[in-house]
């Protein structure tokens, strides 16, 4: 199983970090431990000290392929839930003045959530998604899938000319504006169409 992740697909969240908008997906990737299993309580890392949310549409990957055109990129996903590509941003800014690859900052262990998952069938227009994210209770983040620079289907085309895709691979398909710190004792809620999908606390 492998997680992809996409950077800087939303403009809004490109320009708060000051980033230029890409014209082709940026990608990156976590490893299978990324991913935080259920039941099991998240820890606060103790290598950094900006630990960051980042709430994000997750697709998930329902057939084999490669050199997927987008037009039947579609037939490659079948369920989308809310998650977060958790990030230590005090790392990644260090790491990116550096040059240096992103792992350190987005990669370890428990750093992918992903919330309950929902069959595409079941959602009038995946164009039109809107989601979003809670901190104690205040809501910090939301975004809707058609404000996304790069959509479903292009994300999904654009990646399986790099890596082939395989049943239940995970794509976290970018995060709007609002991303913030989290700190130990936080309740963070995420939400798609009015539905709760996850509820985590920092411990
Ligand atoms: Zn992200």
């Amino acid at each position: 199983m492998k997680i992809f992740c996409v950077g800087r697909n939303y403009a809004d969240h490109a320009k708060e970090l000051g980033n230029a908008i890409p014209d082709e997906p940026v990608i990156f990737m976590k490893p299978k431990s990324a991913l935080l299993q259920p039941h099991t309580p998240f820890y606060y890392p103790e290598f950094t000290n900006e630990l960051h949310y980042e709430v994000e549409l997750v697709l998930r990957v329902s057939k084999n392929g490669k050199y997927i055109q987008d037009k039947f990129a579609n037939k490659y996903y079948d369920a989308i839930t809310v998650g977060i590509d958790f990030t230590a941003r005090d790392i990644q800014a260090e790491l990116k003045e550096k040059g240096l690859p992103w792992e350190k900052a987005k990669a370890w262990d428990n750093s992918a959530v992903i919330g309950k998952w929902v069959p595409f069938a079941s959602l009038k227009n995946k164009n039109d998604i809107n989601f979003g994210l809670y901190k104690n209770k205040e809501l910090v983040q939301q975004g809707n899938s058609k404000s996304m620079l790069h959509n479903f289907d292009s994300l999904v085309s654009y990646i399986s000319n790099y890596f082939s895709i395989n049943i239940g691979d995970l794509i976290f398909t970018g995060t709007p504006a609002g991303v913030g710190e989290v700190v130990v004792g936080d309740e963070l809620e995420g939400f798609m169409e009015q539905e709760s999908l996850f509820t985590l606390e920092v411990k």
